[in-house]
């Protein structure tokens, strides 16, 4: 069997050593050891990277330690807006949901506007009528509510701010999620969830859903998922830069990464930082902050796992 690889994230930001109570800590690698073997077990067993990033994406919206699924952060108007893409850089299909509510999953309905519909890219409203014509049930907004994610509203509640959940003091959670594989056929496949921004307000949309800027996937490149400041990295084209970067101007996938993150969208003022895997099983996770919720584990025996620099 060839190598086979995977990498997730939950979020990158102001992540200090010291800051996190040792509690805390354990708690956020458990979920991401959790979230990374799920999604190696499906490549280990010949699944396809589009189901492992999948899985791997699925287990972490499912706790409410990162800004996905359960524990997404709150908007202007007190509910949870989510948006998601996921990408199969065997044949550059592609999936995305914004500003979506009461789904359980977004990755998954994502996938569904992928495999069962015409179009890339479905928002607001309508992705919801596409998901009850899926029969898709929706939780309650208890599911999805949060105590420390409230409490980051209610601090810039009612002000013109908007907040990057990563950006926090002391003892806040952080994390958008995200994960990209290469599967033992030689398939990329590439997914990012999230909540957005706390207090986002009038529809706003970051770079998550975005192919080609949180996300991408391509077989002949690499795989992509972003996290940080979404506008900047919107105006930075993230993900498919490190892409063309790779296609255009021959980088590895460790030059290409690091371009991006430390120069180019460190220029704009960006913060944030990516995971990344190449057709050869390389992976990359660079991030401009403090820190970024990270893991990774490949069939020829690497593992890693982070939080700090
Ligand atoms: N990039 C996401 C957004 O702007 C936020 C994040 O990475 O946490 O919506």
């Amino acid at each position: 069997m060839s190598t086979f690889s995977i990498a997730i994230h939950g979020g990158a930001g102001t992540l200090v050593k010291g800051l996190m109570t040792e509690e805390l800590e354990t708690q956020y690698l458990s979920a991401l050891e959790h979230s990374l073997d799920a999604g190696y077990a499906s490549l280990s067993a010949g699944g396809s990277a589009v189901d492992a990033v999948e899985i791997a994406v699925k287990a972490l919206e499912d706790t409410p330690l990162f800004n996905a699924g359960k524990g997404s952060v709150f908007t202007a108007e007190g509910t949870h807006e989510m948006d998601a893409a996921i990408m199969d850089g065997s044949n550059l299909q592609a999936g995305s949901v914004s500003l979506i509510t009461g789904i359980k999953n977004p990755i998954s309905l994502a996938r569904d506007v992928m495999d069962k519909s015409y179009h890339v890219f479905l928002a607001g409203e309508g992705a919801m009528r596409f998901a009850a014509s899926l029969g898709y049930s929706l939780e309650s907004p208890e599911y999805f509510y949060d105590e420390v994610r409230y409490q980051q509203w209610q601090g810039i509640k009612d002000t013109e701010g908007f907040q990057l959940d990563h950006s926090v003091k002391k003892d806040g959670k952080f994390g958008t999620v995200g994960a990209v594989a290469l599967d033992a056929d030689g398939n990329l496949a590439a997914a990012t969830s999230t909540g957005g921004m706390t207090n986002k307000k009038w529809g706003r949309v970051g770079d998550s859903p975005m192919i080609g800027v949180g996300n991408y996937a391509n077989n002949h490149t690499c795989a992509v998922s972003c996290t940080g400041s979404g506008e900047y990295f919107i105006r930075g084209v993230v993900a498919y830069d490190v892409s063309c970067l790779m296609e255009y101007k021959g980088m590895t996938l460790e030059e290409a990464t690091s371009e991006v993150i430390h120069k180019r969208i460190k220029k704009i003022e960006g913060d944030g930082g990516l995971i990344a895997v190449d057709s050869h099983g390389n992976i990359s996770m660079p991030f401009n902050t403090e820190g970024m919720y990270r893991a990774s584990r490949n069939s020829e025996g690497t593992f890693e796992i982070g939080i700090y620099k």
